[in-house]
């Protein structure tokens, strides 16, 4: 009987062990070694990302492209929520987030970035009618942001989160503002763009909210990849690749 409690015991723990490494196995699993690059985004942020058709297009969905084509894999683009996209690159879902999304030392904890490719700025859009005229009016009013993106941080800090009001995505922030529900919409400086100039009525105040930087997320374990991202990139924007895509998206006119 002991003997037989010992052994079942055993059993226990070796089966324990296996299903351990069977998930270490698991996590560790990237579509990289399948031939594949899977990104994930939020096509709701033109020019950078949004839906023509049925696909995902924008300066990221280009820039991507050139990177596996240099890593000989195939790009697969996964379109999902903003604040689903470092979880999943944790879990190795997705092997690389790419959605304008700006580095900031919080995420810099969850994530690895890769070394900076764009620039973003965090705007305030307002109605045409609107009384607040810089970023000093904002204290009281109503806050509209995109959930987790850093125009919802920055806002929650700076006038609390009782003022700021979150939605899914910048096109529903816009919604809200036309709709009167928010005073302001705070979101990147492209987008914001896009925005105004696809909705009536509505203007990017001249005093910007926050400079930012756009870089690449890799889970942090996935020390090799990062290393081939780096690489590419590098090569892209010192052969002047990455400012012809950024140009061919946003004119320097409009800058
Ligand atoms: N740049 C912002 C951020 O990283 C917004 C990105 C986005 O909405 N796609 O938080």
């Amino acid at each position: 009987m002991k003997n037989l409690k010992k052994l079942l015991a055993l059993t226990l723990a070796v089966l324990f062990v296996f299903s351990l490494t069977a998930c270490v196995k698991d996590s560790d699993k990237t579509t990289v070694s399948e031939g594949k690059l899977t990104m994930a985004t939020n096509a709701t942020f033109p020019p950078y990302e949004y839906i023509e058709g049925n696909k995902v297009v924008g300066i990221d969905a280009e820039i991507a492209a050139l990177i596996a084509k240099k890593l000989d894999l195939e790009l697969e683009i996964k379109d999902t929520e903003f604040d689903s996209i470092i979880p999943g690159v944790q879990k190795n879902k997705y092997d690389i987030g790419m959605a304008g999304m700006t580095v900031t030392d919080e995420r810099k904890q969850q994530v690895s970035f890769s070394s900076s490719y764009a620039k973003g700025v965090q705007v305030v859009i307002v109605t045409e009618d609107s009384k607040i005229k810089t970023t000093d009016d904002l204290k009281g009013k109503k806050i509209g942001v995109q959930q987790s993106t850093t125009g919802d941080i920055y806002a929650s800090d700076d006038f609390g989160e009782d003022n700021v009001t979150r939605y899914g995505n910048g096109n529903m922030a816009v919604e809200a503002l036309k709709a009167g529900k928010v005073d302001c919409v705070i979101i990147d400086n492209e987008p914001a763009k896009a925005y105004v100039a696809a909705n009536k009525g509505l203007k990017i105040l001249d005093t910007s909210y926050a400079e930012e930087e756009y870089a690449i997320c890799i889970n942090k374990n996935n020390k090799d990849l990062q290393k081939k991202i780096d690489k590419a990139l590098k090569e892209l924007i010192d052969d002047g690749s990455v400012q012809k895509i950024i140009d061919k998206y946003i004119s320097a006119d409009a800058e």
